[in-house]
């Protein structure tokens, strides 16, 4: 999980509160922060998925604070991960996200069959959605570590 700040030093990961227009918060987004100059930008894989969130609670008008790992599959294993971790311990937490992705997708997995069994359609259709987001992540990062 390594990225380079505009200023040039490394960025930590984490996760923090993201407020829109003072109003919406939204909270444990992924992010990178730098310490030197205080930019951050949220982890740039689930920023499509924030914005849609934003969208829906614009529509919906809810103002309290909503988290994001409750939405968000890839956000909920990494932010369990991010728990456990130790900032020495990078490559390790590289290691460690496929293995819990992988798992998160079994578990889905095991689950849809489930839903599947009990023709319970509305769950077969979150579950899939659940299970969408996770699987893209994984490929990509298959993707690029092919290059
Ligand atoms: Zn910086």
């Amino acid at each position: 999980m390594r990225r380079l700040c505009r200023c040039g030093q490394e960025m930590n990961f984490g996760f923090r509160l993201v407020m829109f227009e003072n109003k919406f918060q939204i909270d444990r987004v992924p992010i990178f922060e730098c310490d030197s100059c205080d930019f951050y930008e949220v982890l740039p894989f689930v920023k499509p998925d924030l914005l849609d969130l934003l969208n829906q609670l614009k529509q919906q008008d809810v103002k309290g604070r909503v988290y994001f790992t409750e939405v968000n599959e890839l956000a909920d294993v990494l932010y369990e991960l991010f728990r456990k971790w130790t900032k020495a311990d990078s490559v390790l937490f590289e290691a460690m996200l496929e293995q819990h992705c992988e798992e998160r997708i079994n578990l889905l997995l095991d689950l849809y069959g489930c839903a599947q069994k009990m023709n319970d359609e509305n769950w077969m259709k979150e579950i899939a959605s659940r299970l969408a987001t996770l699987s893209k992540f994984v490929k990509e990062r298959q993707f690029m570590g092919a290059k």
